[in-house]
């Protein structure tokens, strides 16, 4: 392996999030019972006209301007021939010469991936293998779904990098509400070119292409397996052929499909039914505007801003939705270090997905505003919060039960109580060296016999003035 350079290029399509598909009204909604959002456009009847979503065209736009894209004055839509059962006009409308966004990068830990292009154009159906009996059945509600391809230069050099890439893109894509990358409902899937050289030769090797790869897992594994393959084959005086090569994840080995195709054999021409599409830069700048940070600006800010180390922001800026209740926990309690802390001990080990975290962030703020005022104790938030979390209780009843629990009165009297029955620590705090431990025993008391539930700086405030008589 250590002769030889491994070259790897992506092709990274990903269903857009719009709310109908991209050239007719029908829904773009997952999990439907199947041919149920379909229409004569969608299914490819004769005479049906596309009529091109204005919302996919401007997701593709966002996209490209989170990785630095250019953004073409006017894009064109081509027609990709092909015959398939899951592509019912046997074209798919797609863009070759004039993509949406050209140009643009990703940069990774070590290096910077170059984009080639990035490009809107439909998905097709899906094709359901039943039973033999049965045989095969074909369901077109993913047909005519808005589908962004996205292609890199091949500048990435491993299965870590690789994974590395997607793992980037899936975020930005996340973050901009361009796509929701729903890996295992097919809404991300990956085409791995790849082909190996001679170490440190300019001429690239031959490649091999694996198809529709959905799982970063099954990237990885595509990835060393073909690898090692190729090196295998040259090593022992054969040749590369470009082919299309299907990875088979169960038997983790890929086999050879077809020769590949290139993009002649598609007869590729533009589609007479679409207009081409001018895009106004005041509309690439508007739509600039309504970004929103991208996931290492948020880091940065994170470090910067609050103090948190490298690791803290990375774990808070994984997901949209973390950093999102992250952001509005501290719009309520601006102590971005306590927040943080909180999220990590006590809500994420309670949660599958930060998707639907069950506190609010606006009574995680109150319930650490609670603590800071030392009106409730750290223990009994947590048990507070485990109770909200995982009971669905009430903010507001626990609130009574732990924290309004004694009044002033009563917290009056009981420090009284024990402080005219333990005269001897009376004693100690005024003579010992270490007044201050004494006084700590004599809250701990107060706490123990409430339980927790006394407001302790009104407790402390209590005990100090009965001391210091
Ligand atoms: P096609 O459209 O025929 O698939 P492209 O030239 O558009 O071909 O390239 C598709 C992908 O293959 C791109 O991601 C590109 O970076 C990658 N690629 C091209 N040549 C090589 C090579 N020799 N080794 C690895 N990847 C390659
Ligand atoms: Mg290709
Ligand atoms: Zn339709």
């Amino acid at each position: 392996m250590q002769d030889y350079d491994i070259v790897i290029g992506l092709e990274v399509h990903s269903e857009l999030k719009t709310n109908s598909k991209v050239f007719c009204s029908c829904k773009n909604q997952f999990g439907q019972e199947p041919n149920t959002n379909c229409c004569p456009v969608c299914v490819g009847l004769p005479g049906a006209l596309p009529v091109l979503n204005k919302k996919a065209v401007e997701l593709v736009i966002k996209a490209g301007l989170t990785m630095d894209c250019e953004i073409n004055d006017i894009a064109v839509f081509e027609r990709k021939n092909y015959f398939y059962p899951d592509l019912a006009k046997a074209y798919q409308i797609s863009q070759l010469v004039k993509p949406i966004c050209v140009g643009g990068h990703i940069d990774l830990e070590n290096k910077t991936v170059r984009l080639n292009r990035i490009h809107l154009e439909e998905d097709a159906g899906k094709l359901v293998h039943s039973t033999a009996a049965i045989g095969t059945l074909i369901d077109y509600n993913r047909g005519g779904v808005p589908l962004m391809e996205l292609v890199t230069e091949p500048d990435i050099s491993s299965a870590d990098e690789a994974v590395e890439f997607l793992t980037k893109l899936r975020q930005r894509l996340i973050y901009a509400g361009v796509a929701e990358c729903k890996m295992e409902q097919g809404g991300m899937r990956c085409d791995v070119n790849i082909s190996v050289k001679k170490r440190g030769s300019l001429e690239l090797g031959e490649r091999t292409e694996m198809k529709n790869l959905n799982s970063f897992k099954s990237v990885y594994r595509a990835i060393n397996y073909e690898a090692n393959r190729q090196i295998e084959v040259l090593k022992n005086g054969g040749k590369i052929v470009q082919e299309t090569r299907k990875w088979d994840d169960n038997h983790n080995r890929s086999i050879s499909m077809r020769k590949k195709e290139t993009s002649s054999d598609y007869r590729y021409f533009p589609d007479p039914d679409m207009l081409a599409v001018e895009i106004p830069r005041e509309d690439v700048e508007a739509l600039r505007k309504t970004l929103p940070l991208m996931p290492e600006e948020l880091k940065a800010r994170y470090i910067s801003e609050y103090g948190l180390s490298e690791y803290e922001s990375e774990i808070l800026t994984r997901e949209n939705h973390l950093s999102d209740y992250f952001n509005k926990t501290i719009s309520f309690y601006n102590n971005p270090k306590e927040v943080y802390n909180w999220i990590l001990t006590e809500i994420l080990s309670r949660i599958e997905s930060s998707e639907n975290i069950s506190i609010s962030p606006e009574n995680l703020a109150k319930l650490l505003k609670l603590v800071e005022n030392k009106e409730v104790t750290r223990t009994n938030a947590k048990e507070m919060l485990s109770r909200i979390m995982e009971n669905g209780e009430e903010i507001e009843a626990l609130i009574k039960e732990y924290g309004g629990g004694v009044d002033e009165t009563a917290l009056k009297a009981l420090v009284e109580n024990i402080v005219t029955s333990n005269p001897k620590a009376v004693e100690d705090y005024k003579t010992s060296d270490t007044p201050e431990k004494v006084f700590r025993w004599f809250t701990g008391q107060v706490m123990k016999e409430t339980k927790g539930k006394a407001n302790a700086s009104k407790a402390e405030e209590f005990i100090r003035e009965l001391l210091n008589k």
